[in-house]
C-alpha cells in the first residue's frame, strides 16, 4: 500500500447527500483505505485512487481551523462524522498524526462521531 500526501482543496466540512446522515457534517482523513474490507462501498466512489494507494490530507487540520474560526461560515456546524468513506486508524504515522491534530481542532468546537464505514 502507498500513501500518498495530498493537499485538500475546497471545504473541510461538507454536507452528506445520503441515508441517516443527510446534512449532516462528514468528514474524511484520507481518500481511500488500507483495510480494503469485502464490503467497503467507497472503493466504487468517483475519484477514489486506484487500487493500492491511500491520499492523505496533509492540510486538513490547517484547513479545518481556519473554516471553524471564519466569522462568515455559512452553516453552523455542532458535531461532524468522521470515516463514513475511510478510517482514521489506519496503520501509517502520517494517518494518524493528521488524525490526531484534525480531531483535535474539532474538539474544539464540535460534537464528534467517530466510527468506521
Ligand atoms: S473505509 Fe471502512 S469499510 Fe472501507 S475499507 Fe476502510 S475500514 Fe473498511
Amino acid at each position: 500500500m502507498r500513501f500518498l500526501e495530498v493537499e485538500r482543496k475546497g471545504r473541510v466540512l461538507n454536507k452528506a447527500q445520503f441515508g441517516c446522515l443527510r446534512d449532516c457534517f462528514t468528514l474524511n482523513i484520507t481518500k481511500g483505505c488500507e483495510f480494503l474490507c469485502a464490503y467497503c462501498y467507497a472503493r466504487g466512489y468517483p475519484g477514489a485512487p486506484v487500487s493500492g494507494e491511500v491520499h492523505v490530507y496533509g492540510n486538513l487540520s490547517d484547513k479545518l481551523a481556519k473554516e471553524l474560526d471564519n466569522p462568515r461560515r455559512r452553516s453552523e456546524a455542532s458535531w461532524v462524522a468522521f470515516n463514513t468513506a475511510s478510517d482514521s486508524f489506519q496503520t501509517h504515522p502520517f494517518v494518524l498524526d493528521v488524525a490526531y491534530h484534525t480531531m483535535e481542532e474539532a474538539h474544539q468546537e464540535l460534537l464528534m462521531d467517530i466510527r468506521s464505514t
